[in-house]
């Protein structure tokens, strides 16, 4: 039986096709989310690696902010369970997800038996979520991909008070102007959104074992600081940016296997 799960987020696509419940045959990623024909892409990229077509594929589950508009899904799921589906997945015996994505960022709280318990979200503010990255990136002419690199190399990071975007572009401009090096700023940024999940996760009992997922999750300046705030360790897994996808090919198997 193959499943796949398609994740239409805010800024990215993604898709993953599972085989009988238990190993992943393709994943796929487009940089372009709802909206736009990066779903539409991401989709058919997994079926050509697999040499397959959609009538090969037993179930779709849709998730994601952009899931609705998912015309082909037979099924559909929040991103909280998808995530929590992935995680667990990835990390058996996880207890804490944060998801960090383009434009929310989510704390889930998850039982012993792997089932989400709890969870906290912000998707009011762009600081602490990706958009706060890419903002930044875009004012200094970097990549977001860069940025874990540049803060390697920081010495003395920058502190970065405001916690409203807008001002804390700002805010960056008057460090840089006033001869602050660019890496201390960047590692500044990325300990700025540490900081901002790391305080959404407290309003939660943070227990170990934690991971992070998202595509803010590939950036290692920000699990770091993350794992110094919370102090545990913060798990990771290349596949992060996956998870949620990863998560909607688990539940359409786990749905159709009781049929
Ligand atoms: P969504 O599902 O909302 O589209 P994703 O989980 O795919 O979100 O994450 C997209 C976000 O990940 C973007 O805002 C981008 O800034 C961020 N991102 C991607 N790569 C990196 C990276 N290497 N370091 C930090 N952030 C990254």
């Amino acid at each position: 039986m193959l499943t796949l799960g398609i994740d239409i987020g805010s800024t990215t696509a993604k898709c993953a096709v599972l085989e009988d419940g238990r190993e992943f045959r393709a994943l796929t990623l487009r940089d372009s989310g709802v909206g736009t024909d990066g779903p539409q892409a991401a989709f058919e990229d997994a079926l050509t690696e697999l040499g397959m077509s959609r009538g090969d594929i037993d179930c779709v589950c849709a998730t994601g902010y952009g899931r609705a508009m998912w015309k082909d899904a037979d099924l559909r799921a929040s991103e909280l369970t998808c995530h929590c589906l992935g995680g667990v997945f990835v990390f058996p015996g996880l207890r804490t997800l944060i998801d960090v994505g383009g434009q929310d960022a989510k704390v889930i709280s998850i039982d012993v038996g792997g089932n989400m318990a709890e969870f906290v979200m912000n998707d009011k503010c762009a600081a602490g979520t990706g958009r706060f990255l890419d903002v930044m990136a875009a004012l200094l002419h970097r990549t977001v991909d860069s940025f874990a690199e540049a803060a390697a190399r920081s010495k003395s990071p920058a502190s970065i008070s405001n916690t409203c975007t807008v001002f804390a572009e700002s805010e960056v401009i008057s460090q840089l102007a006033a001869g602050a090096a660019v890496e201390d700023v960047i590692a500044g940024i990325c300990r700025s959104v540490a900081t901002r999940v790391g305080s959404l996760a407290r309003r939660l009992d943070v227990k170990a074992p934690v991971c992070m997922s998202g595509g803010v999750a590939k950036n290692a300046a920000v699990r770091a600081a993350l794992s110094e705030y919370l102090h545990v360790p913060v798990l990771y897994d290349e596949r992060a940016q996956l998870f949620g996808a990863m998560g909607a090919a688990i539940y359409a198997a786990g749905r159709r296997s009781k049929e």
